[in-house]
């Protein structure tokens, strides 16, 4: 359907159909008309691909490849039983893959934008992909427009259209339905295109086209292709990987040349050649950092964490600053009208009836100059600052709906937070109108000339009025000033320049909004964990002071900065005191760039929160951008790379700790992994140097990697936060994998496995036990076992943490162990295994051996606190 071709009678049918907006079963028959508002997606991969991509792996086509021609030439069942193997463990990476995908799905869908249109009369918000060619939608500053629109109520609408057209100064919108049917597209006025946003005003209007009929649908395909985004820590395992593979390759090599002039079968040598390679070299490893973290994710959107972009889970445990803004995050942006002054008096709210004409005034603007609305079941629509304001003045009986009939709003100049303040116009008669202002006191003052009090106008003393306020802003009341004008005739030049001059004032009122009780913990254990927690606000010095010492968060030599003095400051100048300011008040959005940018040249990693339309640049140049799920809007969650769903402060500490910990077991797990590889590899490439055997199988390495590698190892994941998580400072983003003993614990609890491996090699061919390469088989096993429990924690003992602390863990230790057993005890696996039954003292024997490496983790771990604690105590 082509809207832009319809008759002025038509489109007037729309602007009358629009007050109701389209009835939900109407909506339900055009959504499966003209398909949901959505972008055609380039193709997922199908679950077929996603399963042959686990056999990409040029190493495994090699060993497939391997085990069929030594299937052909000897003994089948060896093939079968080596392919049974690789399948199962390419299962196991493809359910692993798949959840993640799904994980990661789940979170975009929730991450999805939303839009407000006129359902049944209602405004309603739904998905932005329910939006149907007919529907009403209401545009407000901040919003990303949902489909193409067109407009047929505008308050000051500009929209950036930078995503469509390129232009970057914002455009003014207006509603002229004829204007501008065949304009390019940057010209047309009186049409809203998807994707580009509100970035000021408000606007109603109908929506034409939807999904790829949509200007930007037709030139989306350019935009399809989204780049894989690699976290910091997978770049550097790729890089790492590749060339251990090298070094894992020619010592594979080595193995099969000693193997050869030994006199072993080629076949068998190059075999188990193949097999150590596959089973050693870790190309997995990548893969495993994005599965955890996108099973953290997860997690954490139980925790009210909602991760856009999949490194920020990573990178969120190097987080220094947490820059966040008051309202609503550190307090409960649970607004209410407290005390109120007029014509020189401080009245408490619930004494306000008492009083005479001026609060009238006082009251008429507060319900008026008021973008609060009330739905018919009685619930407030709108910012808690105006909630508030409209709720105690239909208190005091100056009811907005009834009095808007006497005082009709006819024009705005809408709230914005660099000018502090907002204005509206209301229509007397025709000669007579009145503008309401509202917004920071200073600003108020500043643009009155005189007061309003009981004697009527008169002079008025500024800074009288101006200490009156700050002594109820140490109380940590949020202040507002009202002031009015009338005019005889609505102003032609409708800027705020020349439209908020010469007022009169009215009045203030303080508000408390209490600081949330959580964020006063959450404080606490940021700066436990290393982490200085840093307040931003536009509202006024004192009352941020008041709420942050209520918090804790203004530290002892630290410092309040404003906005004004900020800009003044050059940036080098500012980067020597940056780290000793907690709070930063009467700050514009913009103004969060020059913090984040100082910070970050000190070498800090800053998490930033921001909800409005101006945030978006700082969220993006952020390490970490924070937009608030309720508050927030379109664009700054757009920008961010976290939501918090719950706009709540203590969220993003738990965020942090839940980053650190998903982060430690990621490190873990490469621990884990690569000591079981090592211990593979110097099992069998230095039994030769002792004058030894082979002392495994291609199947046996095969079936070691498997059950190793597979459960165990995935269990880790889950392991819970290490006690002291939030005790111990922050790692550097740039910190090497192997730092804090990593690369030596690997090398030396390699050398340990092995050498108890060997050990049991040598001892069962010296002492005549036939069953001896069984007995390597299981010690290597198991002592991978042992390893994978002593490593849950880096620091505490095993017995500290208990072992049931991680049941998913135990059960896949249990369950590897009775799967070994089942290789050596269960008769028809033994032909396939190619194992031997060990007597109860051999088995005693393995058991003993393979403790070595559990202990040898703990002893190590146990030197190291005692160590630890001696650094400290002196
Ligand atoms: P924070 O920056 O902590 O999230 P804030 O609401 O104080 O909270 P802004 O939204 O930038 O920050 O508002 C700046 C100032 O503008 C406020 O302190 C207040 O004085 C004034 N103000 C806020 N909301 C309104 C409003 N709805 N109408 C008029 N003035 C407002």
């Amino acid at each position: 359907m082509n809207w832009h071709c319809k008759s002025i009678n038509e489109i007037l049918k729309t602007l009358n159909a629009s007050q109701q907006g389209l009835s939900t079963e109407d909506a339900g028959d055009r959504l499966l008309r003209y398909g949901p508002n959505k972008l055609k997606e380039i193709k997922k991969r199908t679950v077929l691909q996603m399963m042959l991509d686990q056999f990409k792996d040029f190493m495994i086509i090699v060993l497939i490849a391997a085990a069929v021609v030594s299937g052909v030439i000897g003994e089948p069942k060896d093939t079968i039983a080596i392919l049974v193997i690789v399948i199962l463990n390419a299962v196991i990476g493809f359910i692993q893959e798949y959840r993640a995908e799904k994980a990661i799905e789940a979170l975009k869908m929730m991450a999805a934008q939303t839009a407000t249109v006129i359902r049944d009369g209602q405004p309603t918000s739904i998905s932005a992909a329910e939006i149907v060619p007919g529907d009403t939608v209401l545009l407000e500053a901040g919003n990303i427009v949902p489909a193409d629109i067109r407009l047929i109520e505008v308050s000051h609408l500009k929209i950036d259209e930078a995503s469509l057209t390129g232009e970057s100064v914002p455009v003014e919108k207006h509603t002229n339905p004829l204007h501008d049917k065949w304009m390019p597209l940057g010209d047309r006025k009186n049409m809203a295109y998807k994707g580009t946003i509100a970035s000021y005003g408000r606007a109603k209007g109908i929506v034409v086209l939807t999904g790829m009929n949509t200007e930007f649908g037709k030139i989306a395909t350019l935009l399809q292709e989204q780049v894989e985004v690699k976290t910091p820590l997978q770049k550097r395992l790729a890089k790492f990987g590749q060339r251990l593979a090298i070094a894992i390759l020619a010592i594979c090599a080595i193995v099969f040349g000693v193997g050869f002039i030994r006199g072993e079968p080629p076949l068998l040598m190059f075999l188990t050649s193949i097999s150590l390679a596959v089973a050693a070299i870790p190309e997995a490893l990548p893969a495993v950092v994005t599965i955890s973290l996108a099973l953290g994710a997860k997690k954490m959107v139980k925790q009210n964490a909602l991760i856009r972009k999949l490194p920020a889970v990573e990178t969120l445990g190097s987080v220094t600053y947490i820059c966040s803004d008051k309202t609503g995050t550190l307090t409960q942006n649970k607004m209410e009208v407290q005390e109120i002054y007029v014509s020189g008096q401080l009245i408490k709210s619930a004494d306000i009836s008492k009083q005479q004409c001026p609060t009238d005034n006082l009251l008429l603007a507060m319900a008026l100059n008021n973008d609060a609305t009330r739905q018919k079941n009685g619930t407030y629509i709108g910012d808690p600052t105006e909630i508030a304001l409209y709720a105690i003045s239909e208190e005091k009986n100056f009811k907005k709906e009834t009095l808007l009939n006497d005082y009709p709003r006819v024009a705005e100049i809408p709230f914005d937070s660099e000018r502090k303040c907002m204005t509206t116009f209301h229509k007397r008669s025709e000669k007579e109108f009145i503008s309401f202002t509202k917004g920071a006191i200073e600003v108020l003052l500043e643009k009155s000339t005189n007061e309003l009090t009981t004697h009527g106008k008169s002079d008025i003393d500024k800074d009288k009025v101006y200490s009156m306020s700050e002594a109820m802003a140490q109380r940590g009341l949020r202040i507002l000033g009202f002031a009015m004008r009338k005019w005889n005739a609505l102003p032609e030049n409708m800027t705020a320049d020349n439209v908020e001059t010469n007022l009169t004032f009215l009045g203030f009122v303080g508000m408390m909004d209490p600081p949330r009780k959580e964020a006063g913990e959450a404080v606490a254990l940021c700066k436990s964990a290393g982490v200085t927690p840093v307040m931003i606000t536009g509202d006024h010095p004192i009352t941020a002071k008041s709420i942050a010492k209520a918090l804790d968060i203004l530290g002892s030599n630290h410092e309040i900065l404003t906005g004004k003095k900020l800009e003044k400051l050059s940036i080098k100048a500012f980067e020597k005191k940056v780290e000793d300011i907690s709070i930063y008040a009467r700050v514009a959005p913009e103004q969060k760039l020059k913090i984040i940018k100082a910070l970050q040249n000190q070498g800090q990693f800053v998490a930033m929160t921001g909800d409005g339309v101006n945030d978006a640049p700082a969220l993006k140049s952020a390490d970490i951008g924070i937009a608030m799920g309720i508050t927030g809007t379109d664009v700054s969650k757009e920008a961010a790379d976290m939501i918090l769903l719950d706009d709540n402060f203590a969220t993003i500490v738990n965020a942090v700790r839940e980053g650190r910990r998903i982060f430690d077991n990621i490190r873990k797990f490469i621990k884990y992994t690569m000591t079981s590889n090592a211990g593979e590899i110097l099992t069998i490439f230095l039994a030769p140097f002792f004058g030894l055997p082979i002392p495994l199988l291609p199947i046996h390495i095969l079936w070691i990697n498997l059950v190793t590698d597979g459960l165990p190892g995935l269990a880790l994941t889950a392991e819970p936060a290490e006690k002291k998580i939030m005790e111990i400072p922050p790692r550097h983003p740039q910190e090497s994998i192997f730092a804090h003993n990593l690369g030596v614990d690997i090398i030396w609890v390699g050398l340990l496995m092995g050498g108890a491996s060997i050990f049991a090699q040598a001892w069962g061919l010296k002492t005549g036990h036939a069953p001896w390469q069984t007995m390597v088989f299981t010690v290597l096993c198991l002592s991978q076992m042992g390893n994978v429990l002593a490593l849950r924690s880096e620091k505490e003992s095993i017995f500290s943490l208990g072992l049931l602390s991680n049941i998913p863990l135990l059960g896949a230790f249990l369950l590897t162990f009775v799967l070994q057993m089942a290789t050596i005890y269960v008769p028809f696996l033994r032909p396939i295994f190619k194992t031997q039954p060990l007597s109860v003292s051999e088995l005693i024997i393995c058991l003993l051996l393979s403790s070595i490496v559990f202990c040898g983790v703990e002893i190590v771990k146990w030197i190291r606190r005692k160590k630890r604690d001696t650094d400290k105590s002196s």
